[in-house]
């Protein structure tokens, strides 16, 4: 089939909530991709930081096949022999005591939400129904109604109301504004440690720091999605450690699997997920033995390949040398480790019809918003390729 049959026939059958770009994909290894013509692509979004181990990974990719031939599901009415050492592996290398395995992301945060609900009634003592969970503007947590309920990016929400109540929305990086949001009904601050879906924003140094004190002021639970910037994204572990400080629930996903297979888990300590009881939660595909095995051994990749501090490493090469590009067009770049975001003045724009140009260089990115492109290799890459991307990047950047 040529390229535009593989389009036009998923255009037609599919629900069209996405926009690809048009280039369908075939084949995968490390940080390349190749079309159903055989060209070749650097990808620089890796699945949203699913695929931070690279492409079809052997090693993830051998355990996976290994598990599939053994065992793959049994409902978590029984036991498995995965799930036991993939509990104890995660916490080891989290210093965390509990974890709660769910599929996807928002699953994940849905699970966060419902525990610091009812850690908030059966622990702190706030009345039934009034718990308060505060949340930040710009926030992406994922796709459910009750996540879509506390989103501000109206393409996210409109016509999908009556929206779950129990959400307030402060300033993201505004330390004041969240010590005025709280009041004796606030159980939880959810927040991404950096900000991906808009546009990789940081926080100004010393806010997670401010909001770790507050939340220990007034017994609220700090609650980091690091879907996203978890997993080595931004050349650490956790992206908390930029701020030395610890979250009481950790919500990972994504790189969890290295991209094989969705897999996600909510960390805590022993008070905030102890509070679930059996039967209060759970998920037919969550915690299966392939999802663990999976699990198991992108989580080694990540560490005994040396990926998190390659993201920090070459993440800092990118970063610079994308500084010293002088050009009228850009407003700015920031990042931490390899994930970082290139911004267009907004009377520009066009984030868009960049990324389309870097696909004709071989260059796959995704924009974010009207101005930005966002770009997030796996950290696998290497330096000669991380260059070719810097050339590609010069060789488009609009005409002054
Ligand atoms: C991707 C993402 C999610 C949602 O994950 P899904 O697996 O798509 O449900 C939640 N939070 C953050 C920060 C993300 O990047």
């Amino acid at each position: 089939m040529q390229q535009s049959e593989f389009i036009d026939i998923e255009n037609q059958f599919g629900a069209h909530n996405y926009k690809p770009l048009d280039v369908v994909l075939s084949r995968g290894k490390g940080v390349w991709v190749w079309d159903v013509d055989g060209n070749k692509y650097l990808d620089c979004l890796a699945a949203y930081s699913a695929v931070n181990q690279g492409h079809c990974h052997p090693k993830i990719m051998e355990a996976m096949v290994a598990q599939a031939e053994k065992l793959t599901l049994t409902s978590r009415a029984f036991r498995n022999d995965q799930l036991g050492p993939f509990y104890r592996e995660l916490c080891q290398l989290t210093n965390s005591h509990k974890v709660l395995p769910m599929n996807s992301g928002a699953e994940a945060v849905e699970t966060a939400i419902k525990t610091v609900r009812k850690w908030g009634y059966t622990v702190k003592g706030v009345a039934d129904d009034n718990a308060e969970i505060v949340v930040c503007e710009n926030n992406f947590h994922g796709r459910t109604i009750s996540i879509v309920s506390f989103s501000t990016d109206e393409n996210a929400r409109a016509g999908f109301g009556p929206f779950t109540p129990g959400f307030k929305c402060v300033p993201f990086g505004d330390a004041a504004a969240l010590e005025a949001a709280i009041n004796e009904n606030t159980v939880a601050f959810l927040i991404e440690p950096i900000q991906g879906e808009a546009g990789v924003m940081i926080p100004p140094a010393g806010y997670l720091k401010k909001a770790r004190e507050l939340c220990d002021q007034h017994n609220i639970v700090l609650i980091l999605d690091e879907i996203q910037t978890g997993l080595g994204r931004t050349g650490k572990l956790l992206a908390e450690e930029y701020e030395g400080v610890e979250a009481d629930l950790t919500i990972i996903g994504k790189a969890l699997s290295g991209g094989f297979y969705p897999v996600s888990a909510v960390l805590s300590n022993t008070e905030i997920l102890g509070v679930l009881q059996p039967g209060e939660h759970g998920s037919t595909f969550g915690g299966n033995p392939l999802a663990c095995a999976v699990a198991r051994a992108a989580l080694k990749v990540l560490f005994e390949e040396g990926l998190i501090e390659n993201s920090f490493k070459q993440g800092e090469y990118f970063l610079s040398e994308l500084k010293k590009i002088s050009h009228p067009a850009i407003k700015e770049v920031r990042g931490r480790g390899l994930m970082v975001a290139l911004e267009f003045h907004s009377e520009i724009g066009g984030a868009r019809a960049y990324c389309n140009k870097l696909k004709d260089e071989g260059i796959l990115a995704k924009d974010t918003h009207e101005n930005i492109v966002r770009f997030a290799p796996p950290l696998v890459i290497q330096r000669e390729e991380i260059d070719i991307l810097l050339e590609a990047i010069n060789k488009v950047l609009p005409p002054v």
